[in-house]
């Protein structure tokens, strides 16, 4: 008997993302490897997705995410896989059979199981170290190129469209007094690659000039890049429009390539410097750094986006939203579930690098998205950076009513809402 689930889990441990995203009745959009859509468990926007072609999932409302479908099934039917029934109950969501029971089987029977099981295990292990090694060598090209395009990009950005992107974003006449510490660069004609052409190549879609950006892991090595295309003549983003993709989704004047995770934009300033403060995007933290006349003893730096500046949180505790409310699949209204304000002690390391010598760091809000949410990855941003650096002073500064961030607040741009 013992063997019959052994089996069972081991079939279950080799189906693809694919087939369990169908047998979960997850949506497959298209012939798209990216299927993004609002989490069965979390709710949110877009916040779930699965890639076809990775044999990957995440959800960004979670904070969880894996290669493997049974993982999957546990986050969506909110089983614990850590507990053996819900485990089970996982592995019958994925592979759409009942948990077998015993059926007091002959020896030639449990002998072609034991058989079946041990093949199955070892092809579940070569494709597992297969997949591995094409992601680690997907990761390293992708982060050479990365540094390519950054080492490509020129330092010299005084009178070019970096400069006047900065100026128009927070409608100031010159950047005097940022001297060299302006960490970016300008690539005068950077190409946005998207979708293919006729000999299956990706396409070269728009090419116009860029601020580049570097992400710099804890050894202040180039890990990725942060790319956002300037439209001068584009009020009051001024990054250029470019069409929407084959979903009709906008597509977006930033891209991240290499890897974001576990690494950090310097914006303005200096590595060394014991003051910090690091906000999502390059823009706001710029704002700041005007506002202050980019203090000589201070790094500006960004994250690249909400997970990597607040990191995963804690499983435990995930909170219902006190007013958000969402359909599950069985027609039943229940809480959307926020994650927790508190990080996961495990996976301290999983956002951006905070070195040791940093002794006041302030950490920027915005907001851009659902305010519950974005309240509770501040706290846990928070939390993150004082269980790290206990001897670090740390504080989180919010935009006042009315401004959605502090890019908003220096232009002095009031939303209408
Ligand atoms: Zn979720």
């Amino acid at each position: 008997m013992k063997q019959a689930i052994e089996l069972f889990v081991e079939e279950a441990r080799g189906v693809s993302i694919r087939d369990a995203a169908a047998m979960l009745g997850l949506h497959i959009v298209g012939s798209c490897a990216e299927h993004p859509q609002p989490c069965p468990q979390c709710g949110g926007i877009d916040c779930f997705a699965f890639n076809t072609k990775k044999n990957k999932w995440n959800c960004r409302a979670g904070s969880v995410g894996g290669n493997d479908a049974i993982g999957m099934a546990a986050h969506v039917l909110d089983l614990d896989v850590k507990k053996r029934p819900e485990l089970l109950e996982a592995c019958a969501a994925v592979l759409g059979t009942a948990i077998p029971v015993d059926d007091g089987e002959t020896h030639e029977e449990r002998a072609a199981r034991k058989e079946r099981l041990e093949k199955r295990r070892l092809e579940n292990a070569a494709r597992a170290a297969a997949q591995a090694k094409d992601a680690a060598s997907f990761r390293e090209r992708e982060q050479a190129r990365a540094r390519g395009i950054f080492e490509y990009a020129s330092a010299s950005w005084r009178r070019t469209a970096v400069d006047a992107y900065l100026c128009r974003r927070l409608k100031v006449g010159s950047l005097s007094g940022v001297g060299a510490g302006l960490r970016v660069r300008i690539s005068p004609a950077e190409t946005y690659w998207h979708g293919k052409d006729a000999f299956g190549r990706p396409a070269d879609h728009h090419s116009g000039p860029a601020m580049i950006g570097a992400f710099e892991d804890a050894d202040r090595q180039i890990i990725g890049c942060h790319i956002t295309w300037i439209d001068l003549s584009n009020s009051p983003k001024f990054r250029p429009n470019l069409g929407n993709d084959e979903k009709c989704r906008v597509l977006p004047s930033k891209k991240m390539r290499g890897s974001k995770k576990h690494g950090l934009i310097p914006v303005v300033g200096n590595r060394d410097s014991r003051r910090w403060i690091v906000a999502e995007g390059i823009e706001t933290v710029f704002a700041v750094a005007y506002s202050e006349s980019f203090r000589a003893d201070t790094l500006y730096a960004a994250a690249g986006d909400q997970s990597n500046l607040a990191g995963p949180a804690n499983k435990k505790g995930r909170f219902k939203h006190p007013t958000l409310k969402r359909t599950d699949r069985n027609g039943r209204e229940r809480a959307v579930m926020v994650p927790a304000p508190f990080p996961d002690p495990e996976r301290l390391e999983d956002a951006f690098p905070i070195d040791g010598h940093v002794r006041e760091c302030i950490l920027l809000g915005e907001w851009d998205s659902e305010h519950v949410a974005t309240a509770a990855a501040m706290a846990r941003a928070k939390k993150r950076i004082e269980l790290l650096l206990p001897d670090c002073l740390t504080a989180l500064a919010w935009p006042p009513e009315g401004y959605g961030d502090f890019c908003d607040l220096v232009s002095g741009w009031r939303q209408s809402a």
